[in-house]
This record gives C-alpha cells, structure tokens and sequence, in this order.
C-alpha cells in the first residue's frame, strides 16, 4: 500500500521562499499605488486578466487602502457602497462588482487622456533621480533632429561638463540679467539651491526653422511653460515603481541621508503632479523611454 510521502525538506523551503516574495511583491505594490507611480486602473486590469498574479492575489481591502487618501474608515464605505465583500480578492471579483469599482476608481483617479497636439515644444519633467537627464542626453546623442534646449545655471559645472553643451553656467547677477531682459522663457530655484532657466530666443530659432524642442527642466518650470505656451506637449517620466526610485536615488550616492529623506519626500509630492502632464512615459530602459518621446514627438507634430 503507498504511504503519504513526507513532504521533502526542500519543497518546504521552497514554497516558504515563494510566499515571502510574493509578500514582498505585495508589499512594493502597494507602495506603487500610494506613491502613484502605477494607476489604480492599471493593478486591476492585471488582476483581472491573471487572478494569480500578485495583483490579482492582493485583498480588495489593502487595494484600497493603498489608494492615496483612504484610510480605513473610507475604504469600508466604499465597500459597502459598491457591494463587495471585505475578504474579497482583486482577482476574484465578479462580473458586476469589477465594474461597480472600474465605474469608482475612474471618477476618483480620473486616467490622462494623451492629447492629440500639434506642439513641437516638447516638455520632459518628473520627478527627482528618475533620470530625465539620462533620458535627455541619449536623445541628444541618437536624435541631433530634435533641438535639446539648454538651460542657464548658477550652480558650478560638474567635471565633465561644458559649458554651452549641457549648460551655460552663469553667476547671479547674470542670471538676474536674464530675466530682467525677458530672455528666459521660465526660470526656477531646484532643490532650494541654484537658479536654473530655459533662454528663450534658441526655442524660437529653433521652432521657427521647424524643428521639435526637448525642454529637459523641473515641475515648476514644466507649470510655466504649460501657462507661457498652453499648447505644449507635457511628457512626465515615470520610476518602473518606487522603490526602484528610492534605489536610483540611493545608488546616486551624492547625497547625505537627510538630503536624500527630502529628495523623497520632494518626489512624493512631484509624483501626485503627473495628472497635470499629457503623457507618461515609464522609465524602465533609458532607450526605449528615449524612444517613446522621440516617438511623441512625431506625433504631436503632425
Ligand atoms: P542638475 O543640477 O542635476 O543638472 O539638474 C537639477 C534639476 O534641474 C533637474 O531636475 C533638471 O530637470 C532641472 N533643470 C535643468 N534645467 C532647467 C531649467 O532650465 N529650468 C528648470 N525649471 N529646471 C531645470
């Protein structure tokens, strides 16, 4: 007669190993959620076409609290509001209790349309170490089409960089200069340290010649442009998910803790401005996000 084998020793382990990292898996998700650097709508359209995926194996009650601004007390009136059950699982929704929460979840986190505009002022912001810049020289390297603006500064250049390539370094009372003479299209402090501005009269040679301009500035000089020039295209960079953020942002090195705490706290803060921009572009591969902007480009100048 067969005897129940014992489970080995190894599957054990294995099986162990498995449910922490899909406990990990959970956890970084819902960081991604309350960061916003993935959309609600997102999370449960992979629930719903793998219930076995991490999404679809994560409790409709820690979805919801993950949301940006539901605490326990609101996520247990949408519950009863839509229908479902507490013990429910994202992937285990029914037909009509998925469409109760798609229906709630679109008026709440309403989802960027991409603008269909015909601007070839092409804007590139996001949030800290989420390597616009990175994405920017690449363009600069494999695009010489595109007319990458470059910015006046007042901080010092770092080695390596020259000045009138990757900016014109400039002291104060140049700067002050600069925007006395209405030369800079928008202009902002970055980190509460250096002045940094975008000269206008280049964008126009460049625009008026027809060619696309890559604007490679901060939120706030973003929100400038966007008033100065209604029609620009407004393209934010995405983490892949925030805790690869937190590592580029560690992996940089060049910040003590306290910096770095701020630059977080600050990214947190520039991620919940993504709904301002037309399109968002996740940084996964410096070339292929590259390729997507270069991509919009072209399209918004139809
Ligand atoms: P870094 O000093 O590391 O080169 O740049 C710091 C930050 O300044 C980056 O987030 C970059 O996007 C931003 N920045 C660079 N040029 C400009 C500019 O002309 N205007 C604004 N508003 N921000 C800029």
């Amino acid at each position: 007669m067969a005897e129940a084998r014992p489970v080995p020793e190894v599957d054990r382990a294995a099986a162990a190993r498995k449910a922490v990292e899909r406990r990990r898996a959970r956890a970084a998700l819902k960081r991604d959620l309350t960061m916003r650097v993935t959309t609600p709508q997102t999370v449960l359209a992979r629930a719903t076409a793998d219930p076995d995926s991490v999404e679809g194996s994560m409790r409709i009650t820690d979805f919801l609290l993950a949301l940006p601004a539901i605490g326990a007390g609101k996520r247990d009136r949408i519950l009863d509001d839509l229908g479902i059950s507490p013990v429910k699982r994202l992937g285990g929704l029914g037909v009509r209790q998925r469409a109760a929460l798609t229906r709630w979840l679109d008026e709440r986190f309403p989802v960027i349309e991409p603008r269909g505009g015909r601007s070839r002022l092409l804007v590139l912001a996001g949030p800290t170490a989420v390597g616009k810049g990175t994405v920017a020289a690449y363009i600069r390297e494999h695009n010489p089409e595109i007319h990458l603006s470059v910015s006046a500064t007042t901080r010092a250049p770092r080695p390596g960089e020259v000045d009138g390539v990757h900016y014109f370094f400039v002291d104060d009372a140049e700067f002050d200069r600069l925007i006395d003479a209405g030369e800079l299209l928008e202009y902002a402090v970055v980190h509460n340290r250096s002045r940094y501005g975008t000269p206008r009269a280049p964008i126009d040679a460049a625009l008026a010649a027809g060619k696309t301009v890559l604007l490679e500035i901060d939120l706030q000089g973003a929100r400038q442009v966007r008033k100065a020039e209604p029609s620009a295209t407004l393209i934010f960079l995405l983490p892949p998910s925030w805790d690869e953020l937190v590592q580029r942002l560690v992996g940089r090195g060049t910040e003590g803790p306290e910096e770095r705490a701020r630059r977080l706290r600050t990214a947190k803060v520039e991620l919940a401005a993504q709904n301002e921009f037309d399109h968002l572009v996740v940084n996964e591969d410096v070339a292929a996000a590259a390729a997507e902007v270069v991509e919009l480009s072209s399209s918004s100048a139809r």
